[in-house]
């Protein structure tokens, strides 16, 4: 995919918000080269604006929430992280989401209703040249230590990969892989990332609905853990869905940047803030990254030199 993308045709999907339990309407419509992806909150009397970039993440502690600039308070799109990784997994540059609510519907709680949704609209091959944010040197971002340290990093790479480990201390989840790296040449997002669900523990819900949060959450749209086992009658979707699901997040949380990323990214017990660090911390030294184009796939890194297989 050397050349920048948006969908064909426009598109629709009605939901409720994991956290706000509200019904709310998506349209996703074809925007033209260098756009990005740029959300407008169309309920309002005079719709806002919102494109998509690291300074415009405002709140990063349930979900990845956007505002006009970054500001705290005004106008905000919640929860943008599912879709912002179809968007990048696809392959997708530039995209005007109407919304009609705050909160980006939860669908089926991974990324793969929006997948299916996006390749229904079909994709639109543009003439301008994809621009890639290129890593240049190893960037690493730390948070408390002991039981509770959290890191994640990015290394240079001719491709782009994530690598991520999970340590939850529940008897479930450890249960299941607690590493994955998935790599982007593959071009297998699609089928071994995009259906990780989201995941919550049943001791947390009577706390986050006392705060006004998970009112839409479900076993339709999350795996719901007890203290011991998985509750959902269909198990899980992957035997590590729940490793998957963190990096299907961590591509959505980084596909902030507005542009696909060349970079080798790890983490461990990472989320959506430390993502979001991570990539101001990158952002803020122009020596630690280079925006570069490829006009001969023979130079493109693998996987990103032709159309990304569809599974
Ligand atoms: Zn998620």
């Amino acid at each position: 995919m050397l050349f920048q993308h948006t969908v064909k045709s426009l598109t629709r999907a009605v939901g409720v918000g994991l956290h706000s339990g509200l019904r709310v309407e998506l349209t996703l419509r074809p925007a033209p080269p260098h756009t990005g992806i740029v959300f407008r909150r169309v309920d309002l009397p005079v719709p806002v604006v919102i494109p998509v970039n690291a300074a415009a993440v405002s709140d990063t502690r349930m979900a990845t929430t956007i505002t006009p600039g970054g500001r705290a308070d005004g106008p905000r799109v919640l929860t943008i992280e599912h879709l912002m990784s179809a968007c990048c997994g696809l392959g997708i540059d530039n995209l005007y989401i109407d919304i009609t609510d705050e909160e980006v519907p939860i669908l089926d709680g991974s990324a793969a209703s929006f997948v299916y949704l996006l390749q229904s609209a079909g994709l639109q091959s543009q003439s301008a040249l994809r621009r890639f944010l290129r890593i240049r040197q190893p960037v690493e971002v730390r948070e408390g230590e002991g039981r509770s340290l959290k890191w994640a990093r990015f290394e240079p790479k001719n491709g782009y990969s994530l690598r991520f480990e999970i340590d939850f201390g529940h008897p479930a989840v450890d249960a299941t892989g607690q590493v994955y790296e998935f790599d982007f040449g593959s071009g297998r997002y699609t089928r071994d990332i995009a259906r990780a669900r989201t995941f919550g523990f049943t001791k947390d819900v009577e706390m986050l609905r006392s705060r006004g949060l998970a009112l839409g959450a479900s076993m339709n749209n999350a795996v719901v853990v007890d203290d011991y086992r998985v509750l959902n009658a269909d198990g899980l979707r992957y035997d590590d869905e729940f490793v998957k699901h963190k990096i299907l997040d961590a591509v959505g949380d980084l596909y902030v940047a507005g542009l696909p990323i060349l970079g080798a990214y790890s983490a461990f017990r990472s989320g959506h803030g430390l993502n979001n660090q991570l990539l101001r911390a990158v952002l803020a030294d122009e020596a630690n990254f280079e925006i570069v184009t490829f006009d001969n796939p023979q130079t493109a890194p693998v996987g990103f030199g032709a159309p990304v297989p569809v599974w």
